[in-house]
């Protein structure tokens, strides 16, 4: 079984972006890259199908030089190839997807899979491009995922309750949080995978559909206020200041 896992570097979850001088893109100083959390989740289920089924496993990403490191940290988890797609991986969602499939396009993968979401992006939208483009199925924000022979079967979260979807492989799966838990590198592991090959292929003309045309970030809260006196009093005015102040009650 040949399953490919799709990853994306993103700033980590600590990190307080900045928006750059041009208004529309990211001030990458400063910035400390990250595997995005739900690819975690995809990279620890197909390890996890390696160990169970004999899989052989790859990882692929559209970025820079510097995307080399979610690629390193992948094979110390147990990814057995890397690939970086060479370009700045600023592309939409459909280009990122386009780049992917052309990738995956006649190399056999049985399973594909993904974040259901990269974090800072939020598209939501990569999973399933790249299934409709490879013409296969698709199970998206999966909990439960299990591999029977030639067919799938995965237990998606919906609003109020669980959705069974089954089907034959290829499917392109994406990941939710809660699918498993992912592991840490060993030792070992981080030691062997300095020795692996990372291949590299460039790509060029990402053909986006859409831009960033601007990027703001949420304006910055108002200092808290201290309440001073005792507990009546300062009932008194919390009262007065979410009826008069915040007018909320
Ligand atoms: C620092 C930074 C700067 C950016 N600057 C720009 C910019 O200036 N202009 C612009 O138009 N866009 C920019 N982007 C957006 C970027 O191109 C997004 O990767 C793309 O739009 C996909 O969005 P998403 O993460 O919301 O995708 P989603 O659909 O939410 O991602 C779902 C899943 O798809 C896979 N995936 C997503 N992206 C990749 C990838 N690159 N390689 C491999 N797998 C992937 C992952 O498994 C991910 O979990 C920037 C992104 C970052 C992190």
């Amino acid at each position: 079984m040949k399953i490919l896992v799709a990853l994306k570097q993103v700033p980590d979850t600590e990190t307080k972006v900045k928006v750059a001088a041009d208004g529309k893109s990211l001030d990458p100083a400063d910035v400390k890259w990250i595997t995005s959390p739900y690819d975690e989740y995809a990279l620890e289920e197909a390890i996890r199908l390696k160990e169970s089924a004999q899989a052989e496993v790859t990882v692929v990403t559209v970025g820079d030089d510097k995307a080399k490191d979610i690629l390193r940290n992948a094979l110390a988890l147990g990814a057995d190839n890397a690939v970086l797609l060479k370009g700045d991986g600023h592309g939409d969602a459909l280009a990122i997807a386009s780049l992917l499939a052309a990738y995956a396009k006649d190399k056999g993968f049985d399973l594909i899979f993904a974040g259901n979401k990269g974090i800072g992006g939020d598209n939501a939208a990569v999973g399933p491009m790249l299934a409709e483009l490879l013409g296969v199925a698709q199970a998206n924000v999966v909990l439960k995922f299990e591999v029977t022979g030639t067919t799938f079967k995965a237990e998606r979260e919906i609003e109020g309750g669980t959705e069974v979807v089954e089907g034959n492989l290829p499917v392109v799966m994406t990941a939710q949080k809660g699918l498993n838990e992912p592991r840490y590198a060993s030792l070992k592991g981080i030691m062997a995978a300095k020795k692996k090959t990372i291949e590299e292929v460039e790509v060029a003309g990402l053909g986006a559909a859409t831009t960033w045309s601007a990027l703001t970030l949420p304006p910055s809260r108002p200092e808290g206020r201290k309440i001073e006196g005792d507990a009546a009093s300062q009932a008194k005015s919390l009262i007065g200041l979410l009826k008069d102040e915040a007018k909320v009650i």
